[in-house]
Order: structure tokens, then sequence, then C-alpha cells
């Protein structure tokens, strides 16, 4: 364990492809309502683009903060489709979800795509949501630990000196996500995720021991209201990153009072 740093818990959301303008104006409402009085937790959700407007418009002066979940590796040109770090900063955006595995196993972003998105988002003063997690099949070969740090490496191996301290000003994120935990209904133990949160915090501390204390490490894949008491107990689990609980605003309000619940030591 590196230090004892007590973090801020933070709740993010990502909505992947769901959505509707109607729909959305539902939940963002009965969410800004639910959580108004949480005052020991951070929140965000992660919307696509074509929200991100609806988004600010609703979630403004609330205690809900929102980002986009991807962004394009290009600053402008001939990109047809692609979005750019500065046009969702237009947005009033404050996160970005960088290398979600549904990006890479999916569509491919690479190593070094995912390091170009990181910088941008870094320059565009987006606080990045790294994440890493390795697939069922590199578990059981025994490589979990090998791939998570290949993909820590990339991050940290993408950082100079100014991309650094930007991080460090920005408060980057990062979330471990196993893959075989994501949308299966089949969650990490908290105790495996947990070792994982520590082998990231140590490898982050091999580059920086401030980053690697005040990073937050978020714990995606099958977080719900069931488990999140028992994962977001854990002292290297600094919040959680949900993707089906942040579609309904009863799944999403009760982790987010379980964490403001233990943030009060409760
Ligand atoms: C995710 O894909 O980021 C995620 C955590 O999904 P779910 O909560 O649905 O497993």
């Amino acid at each position: 364990m590196v230090g004892m740093t007590k973090r801020r818990k933070l709740i993010v959301g990502n909505w992947k492809l769901h959505g509707s303008i109607a729909g959305n104006q539902q939940l963002l409402q009965q969410l800004r309502l639910n959580l108004q009085a949480l005052d020991a937790v951070d929140f965000a959700l992660c919307l696509p683009y074509v929200y991100l407007f609806q988004g600010q418009q609703l979630l403004a002066g609330s205690n809900i903060l929102w980002g986009s979940q991807n962004v394009s590796q290009y600053d402008e040109g001939a990109y047809t489709s692609c979005i750019s770090a500065a046009m969702i900063a237009e947005f009033g955006c404050s996160y970005v979800i960088v290398g979600h595995s549904e990006r890479r196993l999916l569509r491919l972003d690479s190593y070094d795509i995912i390091a170009t998105k990181l910088l941008r988002a870094l320059a565009s003063g987006l606080t990045p949501i790294y994440c890493v997690g390795e697939t069922q099949q590199e578990r059981d070969a025994g490589m979990a630990e090998e791939v998570i740090q290949q993909q820590l490496l990339n991050m940290l191996n993408a950082l100079d000196d100014d991309a650094l301290e930007r991080a460090k000003s920005l408060n980057i994120v990062v979330a471990y996500e196993p893959v075989w935990a994501i949308g299966s209904g089949q969650h990490a133990s908290p105790q495996q995720a947990q070792l994982m949160h520590v082998l990231i915090r140590q490898l982050i501390a091999t580059r920086d021991h401030a980053l690697a204390q005040q990073v937050r490490i978020l714990y995606g894949g099958s977080l719900t209201a069931d488990n999140a008491h028992d994962m977001l107990s854990m002292h290297d689990i600094d919040g959680g990153l949900l993707g089906r609980s942040s579609l309904d605003a009863q799944a999403f309000t009760k982790v987010a009072l379980i964490a403001n619940a233990l943030a009060h030591g409760e």
C-alpha cells in the first residue's frame, strides 16, 4: 500500500450507446434531485457526444459533473466524424474516458492512439479517466498483472514532465475494469480488485509518488448497489465506474448513497 492518503470518492456513470432526449431529461433531473444532498462524494456522468449540450443545460450548477466517453486523437482537420478534446471542452465537460475496453477491443484503439488521446484531453483541460483491465483469457493465462502493467506504463510513458504536471493538477483518474466483469453481472471480488488497485498505485509511484497518493482509482465492472458497499470499503478503491447501473436513477442513487455513507464513516 502506498501511503494512507484519504481520497474523496468519485462515482462516474458511463452511458455508452444509450439515451434519448426525452429519457435523458427525466434521468438527469431525477439524479440532480437525488444526489443534491450528498456532500462527501464527487459525481460525474459520461454521455454520448450528442447529449453533451443537454447534459450541460441540465446539470450546470448541480453537484454532478459531466464528460464524454471518448475523444479523437486529432486536433482538427479532415477527419470525418471525429470529435476533438477542444470541442468537448466547449460543452463544459470535466472528464473524458480514455481507453475503455470497448474502444480498445471493438474499435481497435491501439496503445499509441490511447496515449495520444490522453495527451489531447490533458491539453484541453479535461480530466482523463484512463481505463485498464485484463480479459478473461489473459487472467486465465496468469497474465492479468502483466497486462495491467503494460496498460499503465502506456499512460505513464506518454506523460512528459509538463503533461505529468497537468495530470496532477487535473487530478487524472484511473479505472480498473476487468473486461470479464463488464456487463457480465460477475464483478471482481473486493480482494481481487484491491490487489489490482494497489498494483496500479505502486506502478504510478515508481514515476511520481505524489500522483500515486492523489490519483483516484475507480473499480468498474458490474458494480451495483448489491456489491458497492464491499467494493467501496476497500482502501484503494476510490470510487466506481458504472455502466448499466448508471442508466437507472434508482440504481445509480443507491450506489451514490452507499458511497456517501462510507465517506461519512457510516
Ligand atoms: C463499463 O463498461 O464501464 C462498465 C463498468 O459497465 P457495467 O457497469 O455495465 O459492467
